[in-house]
């Protein structure tokens, strides 16, 4: 895409002399149809509305809710989770240090991990180590990972909510903030039920995409505006009725000639890959396949459409994208039945039923987190999270160019509470996929569990800066460290 269109797609605003360009934060938001009535329902006044229901604001909401807060999580979808459950991604990426040798994010990411084992929803990440068939035989940054069962993870997060109190609102698409001067006190969703309020005394945004703080007035840059792109976007899809032991023993031999050449990935089934193309049967920007063995012995997880240039903050761009990611999986199912020994009968059991999206808005805080502090393992004073997941920009270079891969010098990095504090507006925390950090940084700390574990810091600082009455930025790291800790967080 040329650099004017990418702007002119992401509706960006270029300040004359400004380093990074910014969205135009969104003021007059939202316009009421006329004759529209917005309902405000007791039922749904709160001390903390978390909108998204992704890993992140799932963690956000259990653990204010558990420190004594009311607290309502309200999401677009028909279930919780987010990319992991609706979106079909996993599985979850490395929670251990580079070294493989400790579990750094622990917390409620282990309290998801131990009750989906206890049902058998996945594999305990000790016992998962890279170059196998459970991280698609990648060999770098991918060790420690967990497979889980998307469907037991929707049940998993409902009980953790139910559980801990948290009123929970499905179906609801945030529209707007309820805003007072420059403090939000609440938003305003279509519902089943037409127009409604829910009225808040603070709001975390977990929607990925930072929507909540751009409707509210935040400043907010896309994607990576000083190399002019944004994370290609990609639908997942799963698969069974996979010959297990075949595929292994299609792919194992091959093992030694995995490589990577000028920024393009010759990994899994690279060589089919190649005679599906010689026969003018492969068009996708890749050239190999990520495929991953999941809980059940014959599934598997397909990690491998790829679209460029997707806005998933503009409906008619994302929907083009969304057929596009359709067409692509039909185009590799094909492949699977005619080139893959061990797939010839495999069955797709479904698509991701949202695209999914690495990356749209960042917010911008005072403080914006550098990728250079995690490669160089800063400990940042107000730390709230360590984590070891590599800094990986997909398709960096387009085409079927591989990501942008920097290793971290040291065993672990941190991330602070700053980057959860966005400028401007009062009331309002951020986590998830959407804190501020720079493109290449969250590139690192999007991935599900440093993405649950800001969660957790996120809904747990929001508790008790209710209980002392005071803002997110005024919080004495001190409280915010003991509960963490409390709550069983690697500091
Ligand atoms: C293609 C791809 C592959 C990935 N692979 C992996 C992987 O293998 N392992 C891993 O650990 N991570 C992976 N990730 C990263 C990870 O899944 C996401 O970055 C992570 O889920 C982000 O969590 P989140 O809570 O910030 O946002 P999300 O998971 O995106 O959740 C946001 C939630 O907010 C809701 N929402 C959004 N807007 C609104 C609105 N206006 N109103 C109401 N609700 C709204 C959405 O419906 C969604 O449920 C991958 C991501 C992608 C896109």
């Amino acid at each position: 895409m040329k650099r004017r269109e990418f702007l002119t797609k992401a509706g960006m605003m270029v300040a004359a002399g400004a380093a990074a360009p910014l969205l135009e934060s969104c003021k007059s938001s939202w316009i009421l149809p006329a004759g529209a009535e917005i309902k405000a329902k007791e039922s749904y006044a709160c001390d903390l509305l978390v909108v998204g229901g992704g890993p992140s604001g799932v963690c956000a909401a259990v653990a204010a809710a558990r420190l004594g807060a009311k607290v309502m999580l309200v999401d677009s979808g028909n279930c919780l989770g987010g990319m992991g459950t609706k979106g079909l991604v996993g599985p979850f990426m490395t929670c251990y240090d580079a070294k493989g040798e400790n579990m750094i994010i622990r917390g409620l990411f282990e309290e998801v991990v131990d009750r989906l084992i206890e049902v058998g929803g996945a594999i305990h990440p000790s016992v998962i180590r890279q170059g196998t068939e459970f991280t698609a035989w990648i060999s770098e940054g991918h060790d420690h990972c967990t497979p889980f069962d998307p469907e037991l993870l929707k049940v998993v997060y409902d009980h953790m909510c139910r559980e801990a109190g948290v009123k929970v609102l499905y179906n609801s698409v945030f529209a707007s903030p309820v805003m007072k001067g420059d403090r939000i006190r609440g938003g305003i969703f279509l519902t089943p039920s037409g127009l409604e309020r829910a009225d808040a005394r603070m709001v975390i945004d977990a929607t990925g995409d930072g929507t909540v703080a751009f409707r509210a007035g935040v400043p907010c840059v896309f994607g990576d505006p000083a190399n002019n792109r944004v994370q290609p976007a990609s639908l997942f899809f799963r698969m069974n009725n996979v010959d297990t032991c075949r595929l292994i023993g299609e792919v194992v031999p091959h093992l030694p000639e995995f490589r990577r050449v000028n920024g393009v990935s010759y990994r899994c089934l690279h060589w089919r890959v190649a005679e599906a193309e010689a026969a003018g049967e492969w068009d996708l920007a890749r050239k190999s396949v990520n495929i991953w063995r999941s809980v059940e012995k014959d599934q598997w997880v397909v990690n491998c459409t790829r679209i460029h240039g997707v806005d998933a903050t503009d409906a008619e761009n994302l929907s083009a994208a969304e057929e596009e990611g359709r067409r692509q999986v039909q185009e590799l199912m094909h492949f699977f039945h005619k080139y893959v020994p061990g797939c010839e009968r495999a069955t797709l059991m479904g698509t991701g039923s949202v695209m999914g999206i690495r990356e749209s808005r960042h917010v911008q805080g005072d403080f914006v987190l550098p990728v250079e502090s995690l490669i160089e393992g800063v400990m940042y004073d107000d730390r709230i999270l360590l984590s070891a997941n590599s800094i990986d920009v997909h398709g960096a270079m387009g085409g079927p160019a591989g990501g942008l891969y920097m290793p971290i010098q040291k065993d672990k990095y941190s991330v602070p509470y700053r980057a959860l504090l966005p400028s401007r507006v009062k009331g309002l925390l951020l986590a998830g996929r959407c804190i501020s950090a720079d493109s290449a940084a969250a590139g690192a700390i999007r991935v599900m569990p440093p993405a649950m574990a800001i969660g957790q810091a996120a809904g747990t600082a929001a508790a008790l800066c209710l209980k002392a009455g005071i803002e997110p930025a005024s919080l004495d790291y001190a409280d915010l460290r003991d509960a963490l800790l409390k709550g069983g967080a690697c500091l």
